[in-house]
């Protein structure tokens, strides 16, 4: 198996298909300095994000199971990035 190192991280696990997900909707963002994902706290955007992972679930996921892991990443991040200086 070819291994390299990609600069977008493959999308192997749940999780990270939903983050991918998430970004298309626009639903979160990456931290450009440090890479952490952020909520961005669009209700539209996250009504499309779960729309997409319903209808284009990975191969073997059902949409339910899709819908869950996007809520599940959205649990888990905050709308600032950890490392960023606060700003006003
Ligand atoms: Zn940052």
């Amino acid at each position: 198996m070819l291994m390299t190192k990609a600069n977008r991280p493959a999308t192997r696990t749940l999780r990270g298909w939903a983050i991918c997900m998430l970004q298309e909707a626009g639903a979160v963002r990456e931290c450009e300095e440090h890479g952490w994902i952020q909520d961005r706290a669009d209700p539209h955007a996250r009504e499309r994000a779960f729309e997409m992972a319903r209808h284009a679930a990975p191969p073997g996921v059902a949409a339910e199971a899709a819908a869950a892991a996007i809520a599940d990443v959205l649990d888990g991040i905050g709308d600032t990035c950890p490392e960023c200086p606060p700003v006003d």
